[in-house]
């Protein structure tokens, strides 16, 4: 009999997941009897845009935290699947910061062609996960929502892709109660426009509060406040842009600082980041961390080692993203393929230490993506995942953050070269600032006579 895996999730991590087992069978391997359970009517995860915010058309927490106007915030050469170009989906070079949309699109692209679709049971939320010790099987209960009833199956494996980006953490200031504008967390922003003309402080200092910060001015925000606890972000942010250190209180339309300083704000946003959350799980099997690059646990960053028939996606602090989820991916299937054969616990468990050693002994920004590229590296020497040149991608990381520094509003508008495909990203039709229509459509038109050359020349 095939195994039985359960994967919760049709993000980019879970869906990576099923290009793995799919294209193992494409050369002869078994397939698997898998269900995707996705709460979700559609694919892709974060990428896959709602405008909801609270509950869903369910009466679900809405898994989305991802909002209008949103552009890749890192070079899309750095995310790039190595058994699906951007060439191959676009059929010609593209810029190196696409906008959410067309990334949901090259998402969609590859389990598209290889045809895994029809393993998703979407609409459906997995509720409940519960492991039998004595017969090591695990019951999935699941609410399907399209059939309007409980569903419950047995797995021999629970891969648990549900992301980490949903279940916000929020903080409270004094005087919240009493503020007199609009308090949200990050999780629940959708619309810069909503913003425009008004003084908007952000509380936090983190890649959230730097990208919606910087949407907000985009879309015409009159001032932007931002606060930090630690450090500021430190860019050379334009006019109408300031740091200061952390909220204090609110009283009434003012906001106080930890320097005595205060502002008149109309609405704050907190950007205060994400919670590794897990209801449908037992305390036992729950992952508890932080955001971080080695969360303890989990043998080889996916198997959980107490119990290695359930395996974690995509639960690290995310410098790489969609080639990482892949390295996972192939690694756990090929365990589950029995061609992977794991250690004792005791030896995961010192293998994991040692890569947490490593970790806290990362200093510098440039050493954290080398220590997730090594991880990447590590798991793709053990699997058929085409390798691709790993040390040529912590350069453009390089390259990225030079750029962010010297230009936060227009590090957007610089191009990158494939390190699967070698070609150089084209620049967009548009700079980044100007670029206030974020469809595919208008991103993909194609640029003619002296527009296209005065892009060119802008740069
Ligand atoms: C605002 C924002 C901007 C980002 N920008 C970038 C970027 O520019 N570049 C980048 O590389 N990454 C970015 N990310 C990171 C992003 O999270 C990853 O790229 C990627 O989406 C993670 O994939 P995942 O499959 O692990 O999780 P997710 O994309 O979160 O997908 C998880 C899936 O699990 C489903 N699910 C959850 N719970 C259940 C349940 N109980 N039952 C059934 N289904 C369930 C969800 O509906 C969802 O479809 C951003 C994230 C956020 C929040």
């Amino acid at each position: 009999m095939s195994i039985r895996v359960a994967i919760i999730g049709a993000g980019p991590s879970g869906l990576a997941q099923l290009r793995a087992f799919q294209s193992a069978h494409a050369k002869g391997a078994p397939m698997p009897h898998v269900v995707c359970f996705e709460k979700q009517a559609d694919w892709g995860g974060m990428w896959n845009y709602t405008w909801r915010t609270g509950l869903d058309e369910h009466g679900e927490p809405v898994h989305g935290s991802m909002y209008r106007y949103l552009w890749s915030n890192g070079p899309k050469e750095c995310l790039e699947f190595a058994d699906y170009s951007f060439d191959e989906h676009f059929g010609r070079p593209i810029s190196s910061y696409p906008p959410r949309e067309v990334l949901w699109d090259y998402i969609q692209g590859r389990v598209s062609k290889a045809g895994v679709r029809d393993y998703i049971r979407f609409n459906t939320a997995v509720k409940q996960v519960s492991f039998d010790a004595d017969t090591r099987e695990f019951t999935v209960t699941a609410h399907d929502y399209g059939l309007q009833q409980s569903v419950s199956q047995v797995f021999d494996y629970v891969i648990v892709a549900s992301g980490h980006f949903s279940t916000p953490h929020v903080p409270e200031f004094e005087g919240f109660e009493r503020f007199s504008g609009r308090i949200m967390h990050a999780h629940d922003f959708r619309e810069a426009t909503e913003l425009k003309g008004k003084d908007l402080l952000i509380v936090g200092s983190s890649y959230s509060a730097e990208d919606i910060g910087s949407q907000c001015y985009k879309y015409g925000a009159r001032s932007i406040t931002s606060t930090y606890r630690t450090q500021p972000m430190g860019y050379k942010w334009p006019k109408g842009w300031e740091e200061r250190p952390l909220l204090s209180r609110v009283e009434g339309d003012m906001a106080y600082f930890g320097d005595g300083s205060s502002k008149r704000v109309d609405a704050i946003i907190l950007c205060t980041g994400y919670q590794h959350h897990f209801p449908f799980l037992p305390d036992d099997l729950t992952l508890k961390t932080a955001n971080r690059l080695w969360p303890l646990g989990l043998y080889q960053g996916v198997v959980w080692e107490q119990n290695p028939q359930l395996i974690y996606l995509g639960m690290q602090d995310l410098w790489y993203s969609f080639n990482l989820f892949d390295a996972q991916a192939w690694f756990v299937r090929d365990y589950l393929l029995g061609r992977i054969t794991l250690p004792e616990t005791s030896a995961m468990q010192a293998d994991s230490a040692r890569w947490r050693a490593r970790e806290d002994s990362l200093e510098s920004t440039a050493s954290m993506y080398e220590f997730q590229g090594s991880y990447i590296k590590h798991l793709i020497e053990q699997t058929d995942y085409p390798s691709f040149d790993i040390d040529a991608v912590n350069q453009i990381f390089l390259k990225w953050k030079t750029d962010k520094k010297r230009d936060i509003m227009g590090y957007r508008d610089k191009s990158y070269r494939s390190v699967i495909t070698g070609t150089a990203a084209v620049p967009h039709h548009t700079r980044w600032l100007q670029a206030l229509d974020d469809s595919m459509e208008e991103y993909l038109r194609e640029t003619s006579g002296q527009a296209g050359v005065d892009a060119l020349a802008q740069r």
